[in-house]
């Protein structure tokens, strides 16, 4: 992606030659010089001359096919805002017309807020994208290009500064660039992004998919020529692509919804561009005449498009090597749109005859204008469209209209806490664009909400503790039962207990209860039995959380009336079944503190037990790897991100195995072809307990076989065990901690 320095236009001018558009290149020099003396002396972080990012700028510009005043304005970008002694967006006018200082100014007003994560900040700059993006659109497409050549430079800043940026990319520059159908920039902004988020997870995707595609290097070439063949012969006029998906993309896929390498079926992708519509749906009759397809994963977006105008076919089918990949089917004007989105009208259409084209195509930025032109408050536009790119978030309004960014999904109680913990504490009801509503009423965007309150009012209800969507109004609501209702708290707290000892053992004395309850709440750090009930009541402390232990110290304390029925057949523990505490809390301690937000890294799949180490991803929670993970070794020598790796140990409960959390393990056992290989083996996991998770099995050499598993695991300990236990099976060769 490294395009070299330059502080010259001959490229930029070759590229704009290369178009079939004409160019006033007269005017575009003249930018240049202008430019150029203004940055004169001024050089960039790497060193550079500064000149040379409004050149690379003008040149990605130049690639969108932007008319002259784009072009000329992207030379200029910086000029008034870093050489305001020397120039005014008046004398930009003067010399190079209003439209080009409209831009500039444009470009100049959108200023990044220096707040560090903040939110506000993001949705503030956003703010400002928008207004100048409703004036004109080509601001926007000048600014992402602009972003896009200062984080390819970004390595040359200092990291806070760097992290930042890459942060604010990451959270509205990519997801404008989306809304905007802007492909080819989104992906590009996220996987740099991405390389200063979490470089170390970066680094982890980026080998794994070099390693398969090592593997399979053939596998797309061989698939493009059996596709070729097969489109030839129905006489269709075809251009193929065989592509990897992007690191950012197979990131977010195993991290956020925690799925494994191979689980991951989009890894190979083929893109089919035909000619015509119809074309596209003989294509994919084609497809899946050749291949099997996989259930669910055909999309038809041509007849349904998305809302960012991104139109294919989409499907995923399985090779001949048993290899998924996916297939998109366009045509070129869809292509087009799918790889540059808006800006593919400046750069495949060109006069006042595409106008109506335009409407028809953009019609959301249409509206927006149209919007802006009737005078209607200019809010109201900019928060509809701030929905749209955030899509998880909801946005509502006070009767005064102040904002409010709530996650979707939230509703009343949740906005008045949002708002005060004291509008909360005193609602007696909400009304939503005037209406009178049921409090736990979801909230959707762009409605007014009022909160009704009075000071009479006795306070929040504890069933608002289950119907609140955010953790913000459920710990205010705590902490406000804890403060004023300890006498009732322990009322519920107590009632609850003693519900459930009940359903363990029918009957109890009050001396057993006693004992039972003094040892639970010793076991949770609890002064006395009634602070206990306390943390139950306030909802401190939840019943999910010591309810097993509860379980076991009944039938410790109070004998069972009748003789227990002999324990039944051990049952074969069923593939797949996910273990109940799987990941619910993650039983790492990271820097003295409990509850971080962690995820378990992939290339080495720590267990309790394994030493280890954290790593903040900033805004993707702290990843934990084993200690002497390679990945690790090699990420610590980089002494830049040396404050970012912390401290990180297992909660005892967890190391020593005695909680029930269960973690991913994963074996790589080498074994023998023979009969009953296999079934021997998870035989012994299910005498053993253990869960099996996924398994898949892949052939080494005639006689031989590797078998991936992955298996819910305790500890460490818990791990070896199985491994010892396996070891003795005939047939086995060898067992690998084996990484997904
Ligand atoms: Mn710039």
């Amino acid at each position: 992606m490294n395009d070299t320095v330059h502080t010259d236009i001959s490229k930029l001018l070759g590229m704009l030659q290369a178009t079939e558009k004409k160019y006033d290149t007269e005017k575009i020099t003249l930018a240049y010089e202008y430019a150029k003396e203004l940055h004169q002396g001024q050089f960039r972080a790497s060193g550079e001359p500064y000149i040379s990012h409004p050149i690379a700028v003008a040149e990605i510009v130049a690639g969108l096919e932007l008319d002259t005043d784009s072009i000329c304005a992207a030379l200029l970008h910086d000029a008034v805002e870093d050489c305001a002694e020397k120039t005014s967006l008046k004398e930009i006018e003067k010399q190079f017309g209003a439209p080009v200082a409209m831009l500039v100014d444009g470009l100049t007003k959108i200023v990044t807020l220096q707040v560090e994560d903040k939110e506000e900040a993001h949705i503030e700059t956003l703010r400002k994208m928008l207004l100048a993006m409703s004036r004109d659109i080509r601001v926007i497409f000048i600014k992402l290009c602009d972003r896009l050549h200062n984080m390819r430079t970004l390595a040359a800043k200092p990291d806070p500064k760097r992290r930042m940026t890459a942060l604010e990319t990451m959270h509205v520059y990519a997801p404008l660039a989306h809304r905007l159908g802007m492909q080819r920039i989104k992906l590009e902004l996220e996987n740099l992004s991405l390389q200063f988020l979490d470089p170390i997870g970066y680094e982890e995707v980026r080998q794994h998919i070099n390693d398969k595609y090592g593997e399979n290097q053939n596998f797309l070439e061989k698939i493009q020529a059996e596709v070729g063949g097969r489109m030839s012969e129905n006489e269709i006029h075809y251009t193929l692509e065989g592509r990897i998906k992007s690191v950012y993309s197979i990131y977010k896929k195993m991290y956020n919804q925690n799925k494994s390498f191979d689980q991951i079926y989009d890894f190979y992708a083929l893109r089919i561009i035909v000619e015509t519509e119809l074309e596209c749906y003989t294509a994919l009759g084609l497809i899946h005449e050749m291949y099997n397809s996989i259930p669910g994963r055909f999309k038809d977006y041509i007849s349904t498009p998305k809302p960012n105008m991104y139109r294919s076919l989409h499907t995923t089918v399985i090779g001949r090597d048993g290899i998924p990949f996916e297939v998109q089917i366009r045509t070129w004007d869809m292509h087009h749109i799918a790889e540059y989105g808006v800006a593919a009208h400046w750069k495949y259409k060109s006069g006042a005859s595409s106008k109506e084209e335009l409407d028809k195509r953009l019609e959301w930025i249409a509206r927006l204008i149209e919007t802006e032109d009737e005078q209607r408050d200019p809010d109201e536009f900019m928060n509809a469209l701030k929905t749209d790119i955030f899509h998880d978030e909801v946005f509502v309004f006070t009767p005064k209209g102040d904002v409010f960014a709530l996650p979707n999904g939230s509703n009343v109680i949740d906005f008045a806490y949002a708002v005060h913990s004291k509008v909360g504490e005193r609602m007696i009801g909400g009304k939503i664009n005037g209406m009178i509503v049921p409090i736990d009423r979801t909230l959707k965007n762009g409605e007014i909400v009022e909160i009704l309150t009075s000071s009479s009012s006795k306070g929040p209800s504890r069933d608002w503790l289950n119907i609140v969507k955010t953790s913000a109004a459920r710990s205010k609501i705590r902490a406000w039962f804890k403060k004023e209702k300890r006498s009732e708290n322990i009322v519920v707290g107590k009632s609850v207990v003693e519900g459930e000892i009940k359903k363990y053992r029918k009957n109890s004395t009050e001396a057993q209860r006693e004992e039972i309850i003094t040892t639970i709440s010793a076991h949770y750090g609890f002064n006395s039995p009634d602070d206990f009930y306390n943390a139950i009541g306030y909802g401190g402390l939840m019943l999910s959380k010591f309810a097993k232990r509860l379980q076991n110290e009944c039938e410790r304390v109070i004998k069972p009336e009748v003789e227990p029925t002999p324990a039944p057949e051990a049952i074969p523990v069923p593939i797949t079944t996910k273990p109940k505490n799987i990941k619910s809390d993650s039983g790492i301690v990271v820097d003295g503190e409990m509850g971080c937000m962690v995820k378990f890294a992939k290339c080495c799949n720590p267990l309790p037990g394994d030493s280890v180490i954290g790593f903040v991803t900033k805004g993707f929670g702290i990843s934990i790897h084993k200690l002497d993970c390679p990945n690790v070794i090699q990420g610590r020598k980089n002494t830049e991100n040396a404050t970012r790796w912390k401290e990180a140990h297992w909660e005892g409960a967890v190391e020593s195995g005695r909680s029930n959390s269960i973690y991913e393990a994963l074996l790589q056992i080498y074994v023998d072809d023979r009969i009953g290989m296999l079934a021997d083996i998870t035989a012994a996991l299910a005498d053993m307990r253990v869960s099996i998770l996924q398994i898949n099995v892949t052939p080494r050499t005639d006689s031989a076989y590797v078998i991936n598993m992955k298996v819910g695991c305790r500890n460490i300990d818990h791990y070896n065990s199985i491994v010892s236990r396996l070891r003795g099976l005939q047939g086995v060769d060898n067992i690998l901690r084996g990484f997904s």
